[in-house]
């Protein structure tokens, strides 16, 4: 049944979390694509966490693992020290992950979230190459401390940092240019023209999908071409996989349908598989220029995220998921289509790649009323874009087919009711 508006909600709102006005209820648990409020009310998760619940809320054999883990005294903070559990993680990462895809990566934990991992990712850029300036792409997100929101293409995020946010260069991204147009002849010719009053810079910053940019997919042969500019002028190359890795897009990371290689690359939100905080910077061996505590933090060294995360790689181990997140991913592309087909006055755009699919409006309040109507049908769908123009569908990849249906249903529902 439809549930009721969106009432002021008094009790969480002095903590000033915006979810909080979107989503104006107490949630008291969750399973797989399932969250239930403290009144019983059910909702299907189109949100994920912000792609940090991949495999669903509470998987049995995550929360199994953790039970066992707890129940023999496993250490459960160890600062950065070795542990079981870290080497566990890391020699299945090894395994299950780099040693099939030829990728040889040095694993630095730079602390609890993935705005630590761009910190320190950008941080090492410039140390390895004694450069200064990264360069970034518009609409990019990549956290929001002052390092992180330097790179962060969103005037709203950075208005509350105070001018300037130094040492960075923003870039137009794929597409931004129009048709036909390569936004990489611009970074083609600041290379170019570097010494002659513009920096080089230490090196480039990129999402291969554009998240909360708005679902925003970079072609790969821009990333190709990306990567190759990158290296002709010894740029590193980062690749912020924070919400798009771990199987989003299909693959375990999201560059790899493109064939590039990046030089540093920022993983969290979904590696611990169960919502457990922890951060990873993949880092080629030879820039590895860090000294021992160079880089140091208390919570670098999460050992039930370490459980979980080596835990959750037997998905990839067993190759289970690749299919279903193409197959699924196309059932969503083909409904936000056949909304974007049936009413041509919408304006509807249709982006994305595998589980992580949006549909932007051409009216920037539409995708909020969506979301709100949604949210009254029982169904979490968040909004993203310079506009929040875009309705964005990120459904745990292991959502069944028969809610995922259900949820596309409560949308479409939701959208009629919006532009009635
Ligand atoms: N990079 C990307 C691509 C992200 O989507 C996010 C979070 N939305 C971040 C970085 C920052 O991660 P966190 O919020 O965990 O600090």
């Amino acid at each position: 049944p439809p549930r009721p508006g969106l009432e002021t909600f008094d009790a969480l709102e002095s903590a000033v979390r915006s979810y909080c006005r979107a989503f104006p209820v107490v949630f008291a648990r969750a399973r797989g694509a399932t969250l239930v409020d403290e009144d019983g009310h059910e909702y299907i998760d189109f949100f994920a966490g912000a792609g940090t619940l991949n495999y669903g809320h509470n998987p049995q054999f995550l929360k199994d693992r953790i039970a066992e883990y707890l129940a023999g005294d496993g250490i459960l903070h160890g600062l950065d020290m070795a542990t079981g559990a870290k080497r566990d993680f890391l020699e299945r990462f090894d395994r299950v992950i780099l040693r099939p895809r030829g990728l040889e990566y040095r694993i630095q934990f730079p602390g609890p979230t993935g705005t630590n991992a761009v910190e320190a990712a950008l941080k090492l850029a410039r140390k390895a190459t004694g450069r200064r300036t990264v360069a970034y792409f518009a609409n990019a997100y990549h956290g929001m401390s002052l390092g992180a929101l330097a790179v962060t293409g969103n005037a709203s995020k950075r208005r509350g940092a105070g001018v300037p946010l130094n040492d960075t260069v923003a870039l137009p991204y794929d597409g931004d240019l129009g048709p036909g147009i390569d936004s990489l002849d611009v970074f083609e010719a600041m290379l170019r023209n570097s010494g002659s009053g513009v920096e080089l810079p230490a090196a480039v910053i990129v999402e291969t999908v554009q998240a909360e940019g708005g679902v925003k997919v970079a072609r790969a042969e821009w990333l190709r071409r990306l990567e190759s500019l990158c290296r002709a002028h010894g740029v590193l190359l980062i690749v912020d996989d924070i919400q798009t890795g771990c199987g989003r897009t299909g693959s375990f990371f999201s560059f790899e349908e493109a064939g590039i290689t990046p030089d540093l690359v920022t993983l969290s939100k979904s590696i611990s598989g169960i919502g457990l905080p922890m951060a990873l910077v993949l880092i080629r061996p030879e820039l590895d220029v860090w000294n021992p505590g160079e880089h140091n933090g208390t919570f670098r060294g999460n050992n039930l995220a370490f459980v979980t995360a080596a835990a959750v790689l037997e998905y990839w181990e067993h190759d289970g998921l690749s299919r279903a997140v193409h197959e699924k991913g196309e059932q969503i592309r083909a409904r936000l289509q056949s909304w974007a087909d049936a009413d041509p006055s919408l304006g509807g755009v249709v982006r994305g790649r595998g589980m992580i699919r949006g549909i932007a409006f051409a009216d920037p309040d539409l995708a909020s009323r969506v979301s709100a109507g949604a949210f009254r049908r029982g169904v979490i769908v968040e909004t993203a874009g310079p506009r929040d123009e875009v309705l964005k569908l990120i459904p745990p990849l292991t959502i069944s087919d028969g809610q995922l249906e259900s949820g596309l249903a409560r949308i479409e529902a939701a959208l009629e009711e919006a532009v009635a």
